[in-house]
């Protein structure tokens, strides 16, 4: 793609704004990869009605259909997968290896729900009165309203957009301001499948004050009948006061501060592998990233060893220029300040910083770095060591290439450290022990969890999301997302020809007389 302008996609045209703003390469900032429309208010408001005049076709169109082109999206990405996952990786900087798993993911998601538009199964209950009929239906909710973060920017989407297309509705979508490329490309291979013109919609913006905010103003105007939202905890919550008080149900998918524990009886290398990936991975910029490693007192201090032993040979650079590396840059420079800050909490909180020198640069630069560190912001690979749960790094969300240590002892204390965060996404242990698998397992506080494995990766079949500050328990992925874009409609078939109440005309059966079992069991 050159560096041309790109204008929002409404009612199958593009309309352009006055405003526009521009996407660079992370890892080249003098690489331009495109401008972007910056949407109005009245644009928005525009593409809101486009969706709510397409929505009564779309879901009056057979379900298995639906599927069907759903199936011819999921082969157009199929096939344009690699130069997508160029692109990806050029917008927002993470590695060819995991852009291409962030494609595959969507591929996936449109094959699982492909055939699920020959099932969306409702269900036939029966009547508690003669010649009456019981059954449920699925119904879609109507237009939706959907923002997404931009590290995931393919996967997350996706998991929001298949899903409620399948189910009937149609859609406005802001997606990121760090990843507008990848999102139009990707809202054009949605159009290539089959799409009716009005069936998906994309805005291009920023967040506060510009297209994202206009989109959940949509909802005050009765424009949205939902907000689907990916993205940080503060605003997920500003998001929901605005959905609570019109009475609708927003999907929330927000940060996380995720734990790994490693047992005493642990293989270590494996548990160094999973924790090295886990915390350094997209440059720490996922929300499923490890946050806290809580180690078991015995082997603490040498898989402290160990780990940092692997930090230090950590491969960073750009991912478009070295195939080897682990991380690339920050998406962009929000990230980067904020990763920036912990360093001062850190030392406020007390901790001891074990590795990591803040921003890479041309004179203080890691061994394994590769290229130019000024034609970016990389981070250091960052590990504090002594922290507690009390301590700020360990409560906050740093979305950078940090990792806390914190030592306990044995499984209990483990627990309670690691519930000890206010998210409650992702969690892992590293243990060959079943009981102590168990404990974990029944204790954990999260929405998803690994048993020797890392805190990040996710199937395209299972349920996705999180507890306490990482949402508010809506569900992505599987059959379990389908709640989230219908309600039940209920319907009574009365077939008798005449009024029966339910209650009221029932004809409950009588019991008999009662039938004593203690003079048999003690006939003196
Ligand atoms: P963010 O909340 O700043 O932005 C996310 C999206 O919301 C963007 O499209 C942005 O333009 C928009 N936005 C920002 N402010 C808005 C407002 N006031 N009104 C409406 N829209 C607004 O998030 P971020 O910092 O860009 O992304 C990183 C965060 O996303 C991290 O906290 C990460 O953990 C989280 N995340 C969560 C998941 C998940 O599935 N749980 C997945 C990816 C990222």
């Amino acid at each position: 793609m050159t560096s041309a302008t790109f204008h929002h996609l409404i009612a199958g045209k593009t309309v352009a704004s006055p405003a526009t703003f521009e996407t660079r390469n992370p890892s080249q900032h003098t690489d331009l990869i495109g401008r972007f429309s910056d949407a109005t208010l009245d644009q928005v408001r525009v593409a809101c009605d486009a969706a709510r005049a397409a929505f009564t076709q779309w879901r009056s169109t057979p379900a298995p259909v639906r599927g069907q082109i759903i199936g011819q999206i999921g082969r157009a990405i199929e096939r344009e997968k690699e130069p997508l996952s160029r692109l990806m990786s050029r917008e927002m900087g993470k590695t060819l290896k995991e852009a291409r798993g962030d494609v595959q993911e969507a591929i996936d998601t449109c094959h699982f729900f492909q055939s699920e538009g020959r099932r969306l199964y409702g269900q036939t209950v029966p009547s508690e009165m003669r010649n009456k009929e019981l059954s449920t239906y699925r119904r879609p909710l109507g237009v939706v309203g959907v923002i997404t973060a931009g590290n995931f920017p393919v996967a997350v989407p996706s998991w929001k957009l298949i899903p409620a297309l399948l189910t009937g509705n149609t859609i406005v979508w802001k997606p990121s301001e760090d990843a507008p490329a990848t999102a139009y490309a990707l809202a054009r291979l949605f159009e290539e499948g089959g799409l009716p013109d009005g069936v998906l919609n994309v805005v291009f913006g920023g967040g506060a004050g510009a297209a994202g905010e206009f989109l959940v103003e949509m909802l005050d105007e009765r424009r949205l009948d939902k907000i689907a939202f990916t993205g940080s905890t503060a605003v997920g919550r500003h998001i929901g006061a605005i959905a609570g008080r019109n009475l609708t149900h927003p999907s929330l998918e927000l940060g996380g501060k995720n734990p790994m524990i490693v047992m005493r009886d642990a293989d270590l290398d494996n548990a160094v592998a999973g924790a090295l990936w886990a915390a350094f991975g997209t440059a720490g910029q996922r929300c499923t990233s490890l946050g806290n490693l809580i180690l078991d007192a015995p082997i603490a201090a040498a898989f402290r060893d160990r780990f940092l032993a692997a930090v230090a040979e950590i491969k960073i650079g750009d991912p478009g220029r070295f195939d080897d590396v682990l991380y690339g840059p920050f998406i962009n420079e929000r990230f980067y300040h904020h990763w920036l800050a912990h360093y001062e909490w850190g030392r406020t909180d007390g901790a001891t910083l074990a590795y990591g020198h803040g921003r890479i640069t041309a004179e203080q630069r890691p061994a394994g770095f590769r290229g130019d560190p000024t034609s970016g912001l990389f981070g250091w690979p960052t590990v504090w060591v002594d922290v507690e749960p009390g301590m700020r790094i360990f409560q906050t969300e740093v979305f950078g290439p940090t990792v806390n240590l914190v030592t306990v002892d044995g499984i209990d204390e483990a627990l309670v450290v690691a519930n000890s965060v206010d998210y409650g996404l992702s969690s892992a242990i590293y243990t060959q022990n079943r009981m102590w698998a168990y404990q974990f397992k029944d204790t954990i506080q999260a929405g998803m969890s690994s048993i020797n494995n890392s805190t990040t990766g996710a199937e395209a079949h299972m349920p996705f999301g999180g507890i306490k500050g990482s949402g508010n328990g809506a569900r992505e992925s599987g059959i379990w997302v389908l709640d989230n874009y219908t309600y039940w409609h209920g319907v009574n078939d009365e077939l008798s020809g005449k009024l029966q109440l339910a209650q009221m005309d029932t004809e409950y059966g009588q019991a008999r007389t009662p039938y004593h079992v203690a003079p048999l069991a003690d006939p003196r």
